[in-house]
């Protein structure tokens, strides 16, 4: 059973609003742009183990996906976490072509793809940390359930490669995808005494639900100052700034493209990277409108939810989350913004 559904990816669209918002010569744009791919990627990675994880739980086990969890001060994240009344499993996707090298002298994971290499931290490292927090947090509350960690690599081809320092065991928990059932099974043949009851479960369940906390992410989250982020409204098909308003349309003068709701994908950017309320002055500062009445017209078509007298009105942005099972495609529903 699936407790909790894979969440908005709400870092990779920040990421991908704030690409289309920032001077390509921006300091931080390459940077931001190799995050972008690489968040792209793990997310494919997450939603290509989907199947094989729906074959192997039982209706009695639970699955949460996109876990974020406090230790301390700080959180610790779990991309899918499959709990049983025997054990635990942490399964950490890494979705990453080419050659990989787990390197032990520095403890990083080195890709060679198309002849460059690149470094990304130690996935071994990371499973530990995550095993050993979600340990702690699990026995806070009186819970001593065995917890194991997989780090799958869901694209078939990568070559998997690691320094002659490690001892066997020390990578036996690394798998490729097509091993997971048979992995699977011999955690199940280790642990087959159930240690929890179905009511345990039910507790254990509401204790990761209740501790999840979602992050706060703007433009700021990576760096990059609000002033810098381009005003206007962009064009959906081909992301040209700034469409212009003509009859009350918007046109495209790159793509001839025209639209009557092209602001509602602009206010979406303006929710990730700014915030997720705005003034009927901010808004014409964002869409570069300068007509209050076009504005007071535009946020009165949406229908948004509004706090504060006529002055200070503030109005809602009110993003709409589903689980995604889809990175590419959105709706927009004419009155509502909606992912
Ligand atoms: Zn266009």
């Amino acid at each position: 059973m699936i407790k909790k559904e894979r969440s908005f990816p709400v870092k990779l669209y920040t990421l991908q609003a704030l690409l289309r918002r920032l001077p390509k010569h921006h300091p931080k744009y390459q940077s931001l742009q190799d995050e972008c791919l690489r968040r792209k990627a793990g997310l494919k990675g997450e939603q290509s183990i989907d199947y094989e994880l729906s074959q192997l739980h039982t209706k009695e086990d639970y699955i949460f996906h996109d876990l974020r969890l406090p230790n301390r001060e700080q959180f610790f994240q779990l991309d899918t976490l499959l709990v049983t009344k025997s054990f635990i499993v942490i399964i950490e996707v890494k979705n990453i072509a080419g050659t990989v090298y787990f390197d032990k002298k520095f403890n990083q994971l080195i890709r060679s793809y198309n002849g460059v290499e690149e470094a990304f931290s130690d996935p071994l490292l990371q499973i530990k940390r995550q095993r050993l927090h979600l340990m702690e947090l699990i026995r806070l509350h009186k819970f001593n359930i065995p917890v194991e960690s997989l780090i799958v690599f869901s694209n078939p081809h990568t070559l998997i490669k690691a320094s002659p320092e490690y001892a066997p065991h020390e990578l036996s928990n690394i798998i490729h995808r097509a091993e997971l059932p048979f992995r699977m099974n011999l955690i199940k043949d280790k642990y087959q005494k159930e240690i929890i009851t179905p009511k345990d479960m039910k507790k254990l369940s509401s204790v990761l639900l209740k501790y999840h906390t979602h992050e706060a992410i703007s433009a700021e989250s990576f760096g990059v100052r609000k002033e810098d982020v381009i005003r206007g409204v962009h064009c959906p098909p081909c992301n040209y700034i700034p469409m212009e308003r003509k009859r009350k349309k918007w046109y495209c003068t790159a793509c001839n493209d025209h639209s009557k709701t092209a602001h509602i994908d602009s206010l979406s950017d303006y929710s990730l990277l700014i915030s997720n309320t705005i003034s009927n002055k901010e808004l014409r500062d964002f869409l570069q409108i300068p007509s209050r009445c076009t504005s007071l017209y535009l946020l009165q078509s949406m229908s948004l939810e509004s706090t504060g007298a006529t002055k200070d009105k503030r109005y809602l942005l009110n993003l709409e989350r589903s689980s995604c099972d889809c990175i590419t495609h959105r709706n927009y529903a004419p009155n509502k913004l909606f992912w």
